[in-house]
């Protein structure tokens, strides 16, 4: 069990520093403040903070508009 643990950790961890910070925050995406995963997205030359949904949205805005 402490194995199991150790090992989610480690996937939390890395995947933490793929998708960005880990904090609180406030989303410019829906303006609430947030705890968890934070993603920076730079829009029209301004640097945007996102929640992981927001984040999503974004992405699939972004698909739709090629
Ligand atoms: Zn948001």
């Amino acid at each position: 069990m402490k194995k199991l643990i150790c090992v989610l950790l480690i996937v939390v961890a890395m995947t933490s520093l793929l998708a960005g910070c880990i904090g609180a925050f406030k989303c410019d995406g829906c303006g609430e403040d947030k705890f968890g995963i934070m993603h920076k997205e730079e829009v029209m030359g301004e640097e945007f903070t996102f929640c992981d949904d927001c984040h999503k949205e974004l992405e699939e805005l972004k698909d739709m508009l090629g």
